[in-house]
């Protein structure tokens, strides 16, 4: 659960400049976000993307946050800004038990991290740690964020019918502004709080077993994370490729495909990427990019080779689509059901390279969702980087908060 202002009623007298980070998945990004208040009222922001090497997402704690602040050290020298101290939103996408707003404390890594010495760990404490180890300048670190909170909130300084947050990309949650009187960790009955479901998670005590195939148990137990994350396997950027492949080698198998011959290629984990999904159905070109991409992959493909190939991405990125709608028509009509109302309007904020930028997935995804949950009129608002402006903004409004109790 997160501690954080309702996203309809903040942002209107922020202001200040704030650096953010963004783990949580295929990038590491770090930012330099001004916020202004007032007639000038709105966001910049300046970022920078780091990749953060295989090794060092599979090698020690310590390796993993020293990186991470030898990246934040160059982003302030690009910027010009070598010395200065900011505070600073921490973004971080992974389970975690949030004590505080400036205290996290991992549970389990997901999405193909697995550093060492981190679970059970405050994230705030080992950034610190890593920031006094190379002694060169000092930060104030003042939040630590989920990208689904950090999204509802940028989409709610737009919507204030915002109080949802959806992310599918490398893996896929949500988090909802839940009434308190429901939330039973924290003390109050008044008012609501936002609740980072981890609805990645969901299904790992087998409530999913009738829907799950033999692909997925096989992309599953393949994983570094087997048994966990079982929805979000099903649905996200970095799983939809390898569901594909494994049916693709199945189909073959049964020489369905390629003149029943498994070539190495298809045998090699990753190769299928998810952006392939988004590239295939896209294809307007009679199949020629189709079987462009399937030579790329070393993949000598026959005409029909390539209808079986498509009709396999559009299953599979359907499904994903149709399951993550469901999730969100359960969320919507929980927050309808929790007040009352015959009628809910609300808007979900989403972030998420698969959600932007694959051609069907969003449409076929609000059709679930208006199909499931009829009583409720639901808006998407794609928010512009969400994981790294909401957790400036959040960072803002802490900052405004804790200057005022020291009045
Ligand atoms: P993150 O979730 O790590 O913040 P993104 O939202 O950028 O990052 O999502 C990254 C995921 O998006 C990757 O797993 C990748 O497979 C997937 N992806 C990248 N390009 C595309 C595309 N064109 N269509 C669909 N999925 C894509
Ligand atoms: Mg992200």
């Amino acid at each position: 659960m997160t501690e954080c202002p309702s996203p309809s009623r903040v942002y209107f007298s922020e202001k200040g400049d704030f650096l953010a980070l963004d783990l949580g998945g295929t990038n590491f990004r770090v930012l330099l976000v001004r916020v202004r208040n007032g007639k000038r009222r709105g966001v910049e922001m300046h970022n920078k993307i780091y990749s953060i090497p295989q090794e060092v997402m599979h090698g020690t704690g310590d390796e993993l946050f020293d990186h991470i602040v030898q990246c934040i050290a160059d982003f302030l020298e690009y910027m010009g800004m070598k010395g200065v101290s900011l505070p600073l939103g921490f973004t971080f996408s992974f389970p975690c038990q949030q004590n505080s707003l400036d205290e996290s404390i991992l549970l389990k890594w997901t999405k193909g991290f697995k550093a060492s010495g981190c679970e059970g760990e405050d994230v705030v404490t080992l950034l610190k740690e890593a920031i006094h180890r190379r002694e060169e300048f000092d930060l104030d670190v003042v939040a630590v964020v989920n990208d689904t909170v950090g999204t509802m909130m940028t989409c709610g300084y737009e919507d204030p019918h915002c109080e949802v947050g959806l992310i599918v990309g490398t893996g896929s949650n949500a988090c909802y502004m839940e009434e308190m009187r429901n939330v039973e960790l924290v003390e109050g009955e008044e008012g609501r709080m936002c609740v980072n479901m981890e609805w990645g998670a969901f299904g790992d005590n087998g409530c999913l077993d009738d829907f799950r195939t033999e692909f997925d148990v096989a992309v599953d137990e393949l994983s570094l994370n087997p048994g966990r994350q079982r929805f979000e396997k099903m649905i996200s950027g970095m799983y939809l490729g390898e569901i594909v492949r494994n049916i693709l080698i199945d189909f073959t198998k049964r020489g369905l495909l390629f003149r029943g011959r498994i070539s190495e290629r298809l045998k090699t984990r990753g190769i299928f990427e998810t952006k392939f999904l988004s590239q295939i159905e896209s294809d307007c070109l009679a199949l020629l990019q189709v079987r462009a991409i399937l030579h790329h992959l070393g993949l000598e493909s026959t005409c029909d080779d390539s209808i079986i190939v498509k009709e396999v991405c559009t299953v599979v990125a359907r499904r994903a689509a149709q399951l993550c709608g469901a999730g969100m028509a359960a969320v919507v009509d929980k927050i309808r059901e929790n007040r009352g109302l015959d009628t809910l309007k609300v808007t979900v904020g989403v972030d998420g390279t698969l959600y932007k930028l694959h051609p069907h997935f969003a449409k076929v995804m609000h059709e679930t969702v208006k199909d499931l949950a009829p009583k409720c009129d639901v808006s998407f608002l794609e928010s512009e980087d969400g994981s790294g402006k909401g957790a400036a903004l959040i960072t803002a409004v802490a900052c405004r908060i804790r200057e005022a109790g020291q009045r």
